[in-house]
């Protein structure tokens, strides 16, 4: 084809994500060393084993593997009934054996899928694979990034954290649906406790995108020789959903820009800097024939058939979203809020027990999680304080605190000062409100502001608004504003009432050119 008649083809964007995750655990995965590496000094979370010392022979943690299934279970993939582990050889110095013990042709989750939403469509996005293997050490670039750097740091703390890297058929069509699949993947494996977002460097995506001619996707679907034909970059180095959106959103361009100028996307791999913005060129894509896999000798196949029925999966985000929708009679925003991560949602489920649960939503969605948000807080921040925020719900809910008083003052000082409700009560002196001195409070304003009552007659609704501010002052802040609110309309419509049966009385103006009334003046 000539390079205008390429220059002229529309083409769609083809993505395909390998997504390596942290599986949590406490040792690592072929040895007893701490996977708590990141604060550590460097180097020193190490052994024999994980070092690569000759001799050394790998011993399989149960933990990873039962972390796997269930993320193999989340994704609806096969579970293999039986497994094995395969040298993958690579000369870099992330890994000191020089090869990574990995996963090839027997991985233990195979065909799987995770539905995503994006736009309010949702579609499944197709899993190929799932397999376990080691995460290398980290590398830090001194004096620049990858290919300007002056030197290069090594830690092996992390050399040997249980990693699963998870394989998408290439479903996707934009960067922004990438970001929803992370997202939602995240979300899942919260969910199983087999993942901790916060620990840097826990998700790491590999992004393969290539263009292909419009025509030759139909409904959907493409054919594994259009597939195979379109020359495919490899993006490394993402750690965030936002970089995997970025990072793609440049290729795009990038591939777009060769393809509209006539030149031929190179296949390769490319380097994500996160720092500039782009991907550099890192070195030609390698094939999987560069990696020489041999089974590894020193783990024997294991025979996860029996042991699998066994490990059992929380109800996930979706289904859990749904119920909620169901048995709380939830809207759909605030199933989504109260279910975006497990914690959340068991801390929602445990307030909906004791409370009505609208009341329990808007206390756990609105008010507690927007205060939170705010501080950057999450719902791990506050688990162990249940009963004292159940306790403020049950102060409002008897009438003791107002609900203006409980969310802007009591549980804002509460997140911010560590102080219990009642702590934060005495020493604002918000305790029960004295009707009696509302009343009293309502009956002075109105006697003070005779202008305002005036102003609320001639059809000024604003009027109110300046009363109850009145009355909250006199009261210092105690009164609930909407009752005072409803008691100064009520005594405004007496105050009318009264006018009007008293204008019965009224007197005809006595001058031959007028027909008005003459109102007499009540005050
Ligand atoms: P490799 O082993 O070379 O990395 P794989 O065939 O295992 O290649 O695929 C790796 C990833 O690349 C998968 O996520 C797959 O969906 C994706 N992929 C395959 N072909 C394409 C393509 N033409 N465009 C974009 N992504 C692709
Ligand atoms: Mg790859
Ligand atoms: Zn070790």
């Amino acid at each position: 084809m000539t390079a205008t008649a390429l220059a002229q083809r529309d083409f769609t964007a083809v993505i395909g994500l390998e997504v390596h995750v942290q599986l949590e655990t406490e040792t690592k995965i072929f040895c007893g060393c701490s996977t708590r590496g990141n604060d550590a000094e460097p180097n020193t979370r190490t052994c024999p084993v994980c070092l690569g010392l000759p001799g050394a022979l790998p011993v399989l943690n149960k933990a990873a593997v039962e972390a796997a299934v269930k993320v193999g279970k989340a994704l609806n993939a096969d579970i293999a009934e039986e497994t094995q582990f395969h040298r993958k050889n690579y000369y870099y110095p992330d890994l000191p054996k020089n090869f990574q013990i990995s996963q090839y042709d027997a991985p233990i989750c195979a065909d799987g899928q995770l539905s995503i939403t994006v736009e309010d469509d949702r579609r499944e996005v197709a899993i190929r694979r799932a397999h376990l293997e080691e995460d290398p050490g980290s590398l830090t670039h001194q004096g620049g990034s990858i290919d300007t750097a002056e030197y290069t740091l090594i830690d092996y703390n992390r050399a040997g954290t249980p990693l699963m890297e998870i394989v998408t058929e290439p479903d996707f069509r934009s960067p922004a649906e990438t970001r929803a699949f992370l997202s939602k993947l995240e979300e899942v494996l919260e969910y199983l406790g087999v993942f901790d977002p916060t620990e840097d460097g826990s998700l790491r995506v590999d992004a393969n995108i290539s263009l292909i001619p419009t025509e030759e996707i139909d409904d959907g679907s493409i054919t594994t020789s259009a597939l195979e034909s379109a020359n495919r970059t490899e993006v490394k180095n993402i750690s965030s959903h936002k970089g995997a959106e970025k990072a793609l959103a440049y290729e795009v361009t990038r591939q777009r820009n060769a393809v509209e100028r006539g030149r031929a996307v190179e296949q390769e791999t490319r380097h994500w800097d996160e720092s500039r913005g782009i991907t550099v060129s890192m070195r030609s894509k390698e094939a999987e024939k560069d990696y020489r896999y041999f089974p590894e000798a020193d783990l024997p196949p294991l025979a996860v058939a029996d042991w699998k029925e066994e490990i059992s999966i929380p109800e996930l985000p979706d289904a859990r979203r749904e119920r909620f929708r169901d048995e709380y009679g939830l809207d759909s925003e605030s199933a989504a809020k109260l279910t975006s991560t497990k914690a959340v949602a068991d801390f929602f489920e445990n307030v909906a027990e004791q409370f009505d649960p609208a009341l329990a939503a808007t206390w756990v969605a609105d008010n507690l999680l927007g205060e939170l948000n705010y501080r950057d807080m999450t719902i791990a921040d506050v688990t162990d304080r249940f009963g004292e925020f159940t306790h403020l719900i049950e102060l409002v809910d008897a009438g003791d605190i107002t609900t203006k008083n409980a969310e802007e003052v009591v549980l804002r000082r509460m997140l911010d000062e560590e102080l219990t409700p009642e702590a934060v009560i005495d020493s604002e002196g918000l305790g029960r409100v004295d009707e009696d001195a509302v009343v009293t409070a309502v009956t002075d304003t109105l006697d003070e502001n005779p202008d305002a009552i005036a102003d609320y007659h001639a059809g000024e609704d604003g009027a109110v608004n300046f009363l109850v501010g009145q009355v909250m002052q006199k009261t210092g802040g105690s009164a609930d504003p909407g009752e005072v609110n409803t008691l100064l309309r009520e005594r405004l419509e007496d105050w009318g009432h009264q006018q009007s049966v008293e204008i019965t009385s009224f007197s005809w103006c006595g001058q031959w050119w007028c027909s008005l009334p003459i109102y007499p003046i009540v005050l």
